[in-house]
């Protein structure tokens, strides 16, 4: 079973902390701030980015640039409030001119993921951009394919002793300038919005659809 409400709280400030004063891969060296993750923790949903951008390294804050406002609009077409779900990247810190995270910032980072994801314990994971699915995909043991092949699918998968369902979608900055992207990405909001409808339901009963 998950955290009781005060320890997850408790757990999270205390990882928190230590993400905000990491010095284990060398991204600590040009970052402003450290960018552990937002939102409730008692989601059931959680949204795993790459890495912060320029404004979130000023803000640390998550998805709180351009791509953010538009994940905001992708979350009210789900059904979704931002307070109610949780947001963090695969990597706490920004690589200098947002250049792609290396592997061993990614491994460097993973304790802080993997914890992050025991202490909310969602129900539904979603990777936005192939970095962030590559990243889920690896640690949930399953070979992924292309990210146009796995976006708007969703897998259940085992994570660290938990079952979660995976849905792996586009990143929000890809559609910044690219109105089929946008639409992509709508349909698989869309498609989250319809996953979380039957998860209310008790029993689940027609989750089967969508393996
Ligand atoms: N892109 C990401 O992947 N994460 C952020 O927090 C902001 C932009």
């Amino acid at each position: 079973m998950g955290l009781a409400p005060n320890e997850r709280e408790k757990e999270m400030l205390e990882l928190e902390k230590k993400i905000r004063s990491c010095t284990l891969c060398p991204l600590y060296a040009s970052r402003k701030k450290a960018v552990p993750g937002e939102g409730s923790l008692e989601a059931e949903v959680m949204f795993i980015g790459e890495a912060p951008g320029r404004n979130e390294d000023i803000q640390g804050r998550p998805f709180v640039g351009a791509a953010g406002k538009l994940l905001d609009q992708l979350l009210e077409l789900a059904g979704l409030r931002r307070e109610e779900v949780y947001i963090t990247n695969v990597v706490k810190c920004r690589p200098p001119n947002n250049r792609d995270p290396a592997a061993s910032e990614k491994m460097a980072c993973q304790p802080y993921l993997r914890r992050q994801i025991e202490i909310i314990s969602p129900k539904v994971i979603v990777t936005l951009g192939r970095h962030s699915m590559m990243e889920i995909f690896e640690l949930a043991g399953h070979r992924a394919t292309s990210i146009m092949r796995e976006r708007g699918r969703v897998r259940k998968v085992r994570l660290f002793g938990l079952e979660v369902l995976l849905m792996p979608t586009l990143h929000p900055a890809a559609a910044l300038y690219n109105p089929r992207t946008r639409k992509l990405l709508e349909e698989d909001f869309l498609k989250l919005k319809d996953l979380l409808k039957v998860l209310e339901k008790p029993e689940e009963s027609g989750l089967e659809r969508y393996f």
